[in-house]
């Protein structure tokens, strides 16, 4: 009958706890084998017959048995036979106890796989101390069990993670010899791989280089960047490829990993892109060209009709200068009051004109020659010129620290003008105060001309720089081609202008001049 467990086993964790396995028929030998074997600290389980030892070794392992030899149903020979036919306990160490010094037994003993015999009496220290080595046995089998369990489950593991992989990898060492490939491999080469293992990866890319593995000593991290190769399929096909090499160290030697992706597609992909730039480029060009032709046309339209207005207008001007001295005498009030209203068109259709021949004049690519402009000399020239307006509205204007340029002088002439004349003509009920300022930033000078003026709408930013565009018509005499006169000027001068509202009130025109080497 099989014993419940008597060993003393709460000193120790269940896991480090080896089995073992008593079996006599003899219930004091078996308390005397217990109380032996209780010191090395394992779980001994005890069984009075083969049958019993037979049970507990389907439901337990033991690190080793210890049988009588003499039992009386089934001996200790037959028990071991039966044991070692089980699998699980084919390799279980027994140990037979026996009286009887009989080589007949012990041939019979080693036949079945007996490790060893002891003698009764049993000396309890030789019995510890072989037990003991059968325990240290037992440990370093489990171990070394878990381990090539663990070795298994991370080689899988590693496979399915190059199976998982949407490249082609491929593991070689540094001469290029391949070891691993994924299936992905065949797919993309189509060989079988088994005929790729062994084989040189230059079957596959040809210009693979050891030396272009990045070297990861020194806990660098592997560079991320694919190279375009060109890859060879079986029979000699070949197909742009794109591949990312990694290496990696283990503990005997260095690995190459080579991810390879089929880049056709991508290849495809770009020259289409390459096809549609040029076409753009192309219709761009004809787009500029057309562009250009009609501006000049336009051009050349407004300067001809500009240009041919001017001598009409002067003649109506004239005569009505004339009627006005030599017939006003004799002209009723009604007729006076056509004869100014003739006048005063007149006039401002004359002033329209002229803007227009100056701003006509100013888009085409003329010829004015660039030089080293100093910027407060133009604002002194532009103050001196407007001297009566900024008398009559009491105006100040605040500068003195802009820079010396390369620009065209005449043009900076132009643009200040305009803007000054504007942030005093489009005053509020304070005397007019304009600051104009310039920082050097990256590329070039930002110059502001701030005023407290009546200000902007910010929804007319834009539309203010074109040309006979006005805002306040009514109130103030004006053509409305003064800011498409700056627009045209700094453009000319390949820079920008933009308009922004003044904290408080008012307004600040800001443009961006390039910088530039005179040649
Ligand atoms: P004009 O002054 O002859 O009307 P501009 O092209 O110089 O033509 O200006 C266009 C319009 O922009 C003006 O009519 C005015 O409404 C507005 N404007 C220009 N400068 C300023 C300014 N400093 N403050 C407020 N409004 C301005």
């Amino acid at each position: 009958m099989a014993s419940p467990l008597i060993g003393d086993t709460t000193a120790k964790p269940m896991a480090d706890v080896v089995k073992l396995l008593a079996v006599d028929d003899d219930r004091d030998n078996l308390l005397a084998l217990q109380a032996v074997l209780d010191p090395l600290g394992q779980q001994i389980m005890l069984a009075e017959s083969g049958s019993s030892a037979l049970r507990l070794c389907l439901e337990h392992e033991f690190a080793a048995i210890l049988m009588d030899v003499r039992m009386p149903d089934m001996d200790g020979f037959e028990t071991a036979e039966l044991i070692r036919s089980r699998k699980v306990s084919r390799q279980t160490p027994i140990l037979f106890l026996t009286a009887y010094r009989s080589d007949e037994q012990l041939f019979r003993g080693y036949d079945l796989g007996a490790v060893d015999f002891l003698f009764k009496p049993i000396v309890p220290e030789i019995l510890q101390s072989k037990v003991a080595v059968f325990v240290e046995m037992w440990r370093s089998e489990q171990l070394l069990r878990r381990q090539t369990e663990e070795l298994a489950r991370t080689e899988q593991q590693f496979r399915a993670l190059l199976e998982a992989a949407p490249d082609a990898l491929v593991i070689t060492d540094q001469d290029g010899i391949i070891a691993m490939a994924n299936t992905r491999t065949d797919a993309l080469f189509n060989y079988p791989r088994p005929a790729l293992i062994g084989q040189d990866i230059r079957v596959l890319i040809p210009d693979w280089k050891f030396s272009e593995v990045p070297d990861m000593r020194n806990g660098a991290s592997p560079p991320l960047s694919e190279r375009r190769i060109t890859g060879v399929r079986h029979l000699g096909r070949q197909f742009p490829a794109g591949i990312t090499v990694s290496p990696v160290r283990t503990s005997e030697s260095l690995l190459i990993t080579t991810a390879i992706r089929d880049a056709t597609d991508q290849v495809l992909a770009e020259q289409r892109v390459q096809k549609v730039n040029l076409e753009l480029e192309q219709r761009v060009a004809e787009r500029t060209l057309a562009l250009t032709q009609s501006n000049e046309a336009l051009q050349q339209f407004a300067w001809a009709a500009s240009h041919d207005l001017q001598e009409p207008i002067r003649t109506v001007l004239t005569y009505a200068n004339w009627l006005h001295e030599s017939a006003e005498p004799r002209l009723d009030d009604k007729e006076r009051q056509i004869l100014a209203v003739i006048e005063q068109h007149a006039s401002h259709l004359h002033r329209l004109v002229t803007a227009l021949r100056e701003y006509t004049h100013l888009s085409e690519r003329g010829q004015q020659k660039w030089t080293l402009v100093d910027c407060n000399a133009v604002v002194a020239l532009v103050a001196a010129g407007l001297e009566k307006s900024i008398e009559e509205s009491s105006a100040i204007i605040e500068f003195g620290s802009l820079p010396t340029l390369p620009s065209i002088e005449i043009l900076l002439v132009q643009l200040f003008q305009n803007l000054i004349s504007n942030a005093i003509k489009y005053r509020s009920s304070d005397p007019p105060r304009i600051v104009i300022s310039a920082e050097a930033i990256a590329g070039g000078w930002r110059f502001s001309v701030r005023d407290n003026g009546i200000g902007i709408d910010p929804q007319y930013a834009d539309y203010i720089f074109g040309v006979f565009r006005r805002l306040h018509g009514k109130e103030q005499p004006g053509t409305g081609i003064g800011l498409a006169l700056c627009k045209a000027a700094v453009e000319r001068l390949s820079g920008r202008i933009w308009v922004e509202p003044t904290e408080g009130s008012g307004s600040t025109f800001h443009f961006f001049l390039p910088s530039k080497e005179l040649a």
